[in-house]
């Protein structure tokens, strides 16, 4: 029997599947398909998730092959701006661009390669589930050859149209977004004069967005009006047709045309007894924030430190519930902004969208036209943390002076950060690490001033890098690790 079985080899659950067996579980990673997918969906990543993949090795195989991501600028079909949506600027809060560009198959291709690597993973690939059963202390999943493989616990990373998820009778919310686009992937052939940042055509004649991928990767992705009849549009003059304010043959290659109905659903519990849901299984959003996948590797981050904490027995059952409880509300979050910004965008009465346009000129131009994209995500909430400033929130990650990454050179566990050398009450059931500002020696600032914003002499970081609280002066040290301790039990 496994540790753990891991269905779906997408990003999430391939990332799942890294994080515990690096823990040195014995891991089950099955998917339907033969080969990988080998096309890009999402092009968007953020510096939390670069920090996820960085746990497991992966960034840092990355990194040279990240495009810087640019302004995400809303124009009115006169070319006016509406809103430009700014990545952070550096320092990085993380170690990690604030937002970047990649393609999806070569992150998808790394994830497997690590996976291959670790000798407790067994991966295998055209392997199908068709049914589940669970019991006192596994679970037990039938593929289509009719074999039985068993885990005591079972991660459906399935992606949105999840077996599992319908093999559980899980109920799903929809958040009533519905929408039929087509995304065209392109590879330029030649210079050509496109634009320099990423660009939302909120022009109600035809919704657009266009994107600048990485190396000669370039995005267009068109709303389908009601009535228009998708696969005569993605026919490939037509494609052209829909590109020509832009490129013509020979500027650019078609690599992908995908026809897509951009869904916002989410299910309702993300943990069903031995059975814990992540990723597109648990929660489809529209793509005008770049969060479906970025989303998915924090449930990644999320689930692997709880479920590894359990199996070792440090931590009670209880504790994945937490998991549900704090993912299901920020995902919901997150998916209803984005929400927001695909009916600004996709607004086709010509009248509603002036409308906008006259209010979202008037934002600009009283200076609250631009935002940074990292301010719209929420923190968590509820679950295994404190209720302290800063917590929910991801907790910092300097760079050090010694040209590390802190989580690589003091570990991922809990850690306790101090502004100042202070006595550290015993919190036994925390495997604590503690380091101060002075043995860090971080090399831009953004620890100390991470603390000085949140008045705090201390924060305490959970194993997946969220901030789990912070106190204010050294009489809260003993009362925060008290919680933290009490949430695993
Ligand atoms: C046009 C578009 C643009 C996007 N842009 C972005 C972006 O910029 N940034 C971002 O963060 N997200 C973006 N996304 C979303 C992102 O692509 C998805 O959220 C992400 O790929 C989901 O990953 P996953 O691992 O959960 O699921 P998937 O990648 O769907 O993987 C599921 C896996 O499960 C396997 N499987 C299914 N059923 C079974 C079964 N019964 N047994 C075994 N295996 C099974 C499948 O073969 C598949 O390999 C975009 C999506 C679209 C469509």
């Amino acid at each position: 029997m496994h540790d753990v079985i891991v269905v779906g080899l997408g990003p999430v659950g391939a990332t799942l599947a890294n994080l515990l067996a690096a823990e040195g579980f014995s891991v089950l990673a099955l998917d339907r398909d033969a080969a990988m997918f080998d096309k890009p969906r999402a092009i968007a990543i953020d510096h939390e998730a670069l920090r996820i993949l960085q746990a497991v090795g992966v960034a840092q195989r990355l990194e040279d092959r990240l495009g810087a991501y640019k302004p995400s600028e809303y124009h009115a079909a006169d070319g006016s701006l509406l809103r430009s949506i700014l990545p952070a600027p550096p320092p990085w809060p993380l170690a990690w661009p604030s937002y970047a560009s990649f393609i999806q198959p070569e992150l998808d291709a790394e994830l497997r390669a690590a996976l291959a690597a670790r000798p407790t993973a067994t991966v295998r690939l055209d392997a199908e589930v068709v049914a589940l059963a669970q019991h006192a202390d596994h679970a037990a999943l039938t593929l289509r050859s009719g074999e039985e493989v068993r885990a005591r616990w079972v991660l459906a990373c399935d992606g949105g149209a999840s077996t599992l998820r319908r093999l559980l009778g899980a109920s799903v919310e929809d958040m009533a977004f519905d929408e039929p686009w087509i995304v065209i992937d392109t590879l330029l052939e030649r210079d050509v004069p496109l634009p320099p940042t990423n660009v939302q055509y909120c022009d109600p004649a035809r919704p657009a967005t266009f994107i600048n991928g990485p190396g000669r990767l370039r995005r267009w992705e068109f709303s389908v009006a009601p009535g228009e009849n998708l696969a005569e549009m993605a026919r490939e003059e037509n494609i052209w047709r829909l590109l020509s304010r832009w490129v013509k043959p020979g500027d650019v290659s078609l690599w992908r045309i995908a026809p897509y109905r951009f869904h916002a659903v989410v299910a309702e519990d993300w943990r069903h007894g031995r059975v814990l849901l992540a990723g597109d299984a648990a929660h489809q959003t529209p793509p005008f924030m770049g969060q479906g996948l970025n989303q998915g590797l924090r449930d990644a981050a999320n689930l692997a430190w709880k479920l590894a904490w359990v199996l070792r027995g440090q931590a009670s059952e209880a504790l994945l519930d937490s998991y549900t409880e704090e993912r299901r509300p920020n995902v919901r979050q997150v998916i209803a902004l984005t929400k927001e910004l695909g009916l600004i965008i996709g607004e086709r009465d010509p009248a509603r969208a002036a409308d906008r346009n006259a209010r979202m000129q008037a934002e600009v131009a009283a200076g609250r036209g631009h935002v940074v994209r990292q301010d719209l995500l929420p923190p968590l909430t509820g679950g295994c943390l404190h209720t302290s400033p800063g917590a929910g929130a991801p907790g910092p990650q300097p760079w050090l002076a010694d040209g590390q990454r802190m989580d690589d050179a003091l570990g991922r566990g809990f850690r306790l950060l101090l502004r100042d050398a202070l006595p550290v009450p015993p919190a036994p059931a925390l495997y604590l690490r503690t380091a101060t500002l002075a043995e860090l020696r971080e090399r831009d600032g953004v620890l100390a001033a991470w603390l000085a914003r949140h008045a705090a002499v201390a924060v305490l970081l959970r194993p997946d890098g969220t901030v789990f609280g912070t106190t204010a002066d050294e009489a809260g040290l003993a009362p925060l690790l008290s919680a933290a301790e009490a949430a695993l039990r």
